[in-house]
């Protein structure tokens, strides 16, 4: 026994009273076909971008099956600016040092056949290691260097993300309005 949340998308220009109806019809066809009756249409309020609206959702969840709609803008079909397109070419770039470094400092490099785990002090063959977790205690061996550096590598990522929503920001009007409606059902 369990439930499953699920989220859908309708133009802007959808009528509520279909919306509701087309969550129901779908609650009806999955899981035990029992779920969300009511959805809610809680704020007026245009959320600058989906993660925004999913935010809201989450903190604004009431439980036990709440259906939740509201609006967002969606950049999906608005051209990339040169701006955005370079911030895309740097996120790309820096997953693929990223990677680089992963592969570069996994502990399989490491010239001792045998690593000790900092935490529970096992002698692990590092041939016979598939990843870089400790089998026994689940730690990570990689020092912590290794790992400060590549969560450098992912806030960097992070920024560029949030540059390229404040860029898609100053483009408000191309955006398409969408509601992102959040249901559940119960299988
Ligand atoms: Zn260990």
């Amino acid at each position: 026994m369990s439930h499953t949340v699920k989220f859908m998308y309708y133009p802007e220009q959808e009528d509520v009273r279909r919306i509701i109806a087309d969550i129901r019809w779908r609650v009806s066809r999955q899981g035990d076909h029992s779920g969300t009756d009511i959805v809610r249409f809680p704020t007026n309020e245009v959320f600058d971008n989906e993660d925004a609206a999913m935010a809201y959702i989450k903190q604004h969840d009431r439980g036990n099956y709440d259906g939740i709609a509201v609006k967002f803008r969606d950049f999906s079909t608005v051209q990339d600016t040169i701006q955005i397109k370079k911030l895309r070419y740097k996120i790309s770039a820096t997953l693929t040092k990223k990677d680089e470094y992963i592969h570069t400092h996994s502990v399989k490099t490491r010239k001792p056949i045998y690593i000790s785990c900092p935490c529970c002090g096992s002698k692990l063959n590092k041939d016979r290691l598939s990843s870089n977790i400790c089998p026994l205690c689940r730690t990570d061996l990689r020092s912590p260097s290794v790992l400060q550096k590549i969560k450098a590598f992912d806030e960097k990522i992070k920024d560029y993300e949030t540059a390229i929503k404040k860029e898609q920001l100053k483009r408000k009007g191309e955006a398409e309005i969408q509601w992102l409606v959040k249901y559940e059902y119960h299988c």
